[in-house]
């Protein structure tokens, strides 16, 4: 093929991908031309990498936008030269990829020698290349540069944020706290070829970037059993899982957690005093679980898990109508908590876990405040006056009945419900409205939307704070929703 049809067609698959058209091509074999950016930086070659359609800004700069973006595997490991190259692929649509990527390239190989695509890229070196910023972080180069990102790569000159750089930041003393995150790809991926060997992404130098102090990094264990719905919005289980199939997910989804911990140098807090000597410019987590799956009706698991695995903060629910209670996203089977969820609640009362309600329904939620000791969470979702059927939305009572346990509910970033950061900030003051400034937080749900969020890395944090400033809040009040809010809560639940 010509060079010419081989640049015109690379051109056609960025353009179907860019309209998202690309499904009628899905598994055909392609040539496509692009940036090679590596998630591992300190490898000088990989057989999982990402393609991207533009130059990166710097060497490590990740478009957020997933239709500029494909996730190539290829045949052999291919040296990491931070240049353009030229694939062929079997290009296959993603549809359940927790990241938001939704192309992936399979059995990549090199058309030809690597080659530059243009002038600018002649001089970069790999030694440049790492040097520009890739060793330091994939999401380090200009931190809120992406602020009021929605759909485009680029922001709009025209918004008057993009040219207000975001001042905001904690104040000292003062820590930064999402409720609920799945950074660092730490969950095992839905495709097999990856499963749990899928590669890690760096965590410690975006939260740095971004002033993001602690995270609640969460496994989630009904991963093997849920996908993506035939509408596309949601998970759903579709199998019974197998007698300690999900057991076993879970011990193998809390040894990646520790995987990751341990290569990015992360702190883990396992009681109050740690939470309040923490160190701002040491990232530090909080081990949680979206689900308590991994239990499969044993109560003692709890405890296991709070010795073996350092769990301090337990979702009771996912997408699985499990052996804790009913689910949002299905209909009720149990009419809220079961008595073994019940019992869950007390034990992590006793031994000092965060209790989450996330993804439950109202019922469970009511039981659970009537059952515990301490004050609940619900840490990832927003308000809606009347949610769908299904929804992960919440009431204004379901939201109270969370607060007047002294809990947070956390806002989320879906870009289902906010338009951008300014949006998501609106959120926040409504859900302050209905329940009060103490007892709302932040939980991004980071890499766990099926499309890319508002608020999907943590160098967006300077833009949401000033976002939550321009809504009106002041500054203390934004640390309390920011972090404040969620360490009180803590602290009280390990006491
Ligand atoms: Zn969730
Ligand atoms: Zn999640």
């Amino acid at each position: 093929m010509a060079s010419g049809d081989a640049s015109s067609a690379t051109q056609s698959v960025w353009n179907a991908m860019r309209d998202d058209s690309t499904h009628e091509q899905s598994a055909s074999t392609v040539e496509i031309g692009g940036w090679m950016i590596p998630l591992d930086p300190t490898e000088s070659a990989a057989d999982y990498f990402l393609l991207t359609e533009d130059e990166p800004c710097c060497g490590g700069c990740v478009p957020r936008d997933p239709l500029r973006c494909i996730e190539v595997i290829s045949r052999d490991p291919l040296e990491l030269d931070g240049g353009f190259v030229r694939l062929r692929g079997r290009l296959i649509r993603l549809i359940d990829d927790p990241a938001g990527w939704r192309y992936q390239l399979e059995a990549a190989r090199h058309v030809s020698e690597p080659k530059r695509a243009s002038s600018s890229a002649a001089g970069m070196s790999r030694r440049a290349f790492l040097a520009s910023g890739a060793a330091l972080s994939l999401a380090a180069c200009a931190p809120g540069r992406f602020a009021g990102y929605t759909d485009s790569h680029e922001p709009d000159p025209a918004e008057p944020r993009d040219s207000e750089p975001e001042q905001w930041q904690a104040a000292a003393g003062a820590l930064t706290i999402d409720m609920h995150s799945h950074a660092g790809h730490v969950i095992v991926s839905r495709n097999p070829k990856l499963g749990a060997h899928r590669p890690f992404t760096p965590v410690s130098a975006p939260m740095r970037a971004g002033g993001m102090n602690v995270i609640c990094l969460a496994i989630v264990t009904d991963t093997v059993v849920t996908r993506v719905s035939a509408d596309r919005k949601r998970f759903e289980a579709w199998r019974t899982p197998q007698p300690g199939e999900l057991y076993q997910l879970g011990q193998t989804e809390f040894a990646r957690a520790h995987e990751l911990i341990e290569r990015e140098q992360l702190v883990v807090v396992t009681d109050a005093a740690m939470l309040a000597s923490a160190d701002p410019r040491t990232p530090h987590v909080i081990i949680a679980s979206e689900g308590g799956d991994f239990l499969e009706g044993q109560l003692e698991r709890v405890d296991e898990a709070y010795s073996q695995h350092q769990l301090r903060h337990l979702q009771l629910t996912h997408y699985r109508v499990n052996e804790l209670g009913d689910i949002q996203t299905e209909a009720p089977v149990h009419g809220g908590l079961t008595d073994f969820g019940a019992d869950v609640v007390r034990r992590c009362n006793a031994l000092g876990i965060v209790v989450d309600v996330a993804h439950g329904t109202y019922d469970l939620v009511k039981r659970a405040a009537s059952v515990t000791t301490k004050p609940l969470v619900l840490s990832h979702t927003a308000l809606a006056t009347h949610p769908g059927a299904r929804s992960r939305l919440i009431t204004a009572d379901h939201a109270r009945a969370v607060a007047q346990t002294g809990g947070v509910i956390g806002v989320w970033p879906s870009s289902g419900t906010f338009h951008d950061l300014d949006g998501m900030a609106h959120g926040f003051k409504r859900m302050v409205e209905v329940v009060g400034v103490e007892h709302v937080g932040l939980g991004t749900d980071m890499y766990g939307f099926i499309s890319p969020p508002v608020f999907r890395d943590y160098d967006q944090l300077p833009a949401l704070g000033a976002a939550l400033l321009s809504a009106g809040f002041s500054q203390k009040e934004s640390e309390m929703l920011l972090g404040g809010n969620y360490r009180r809560v803590f602290e009280a639940s390990m006491g």
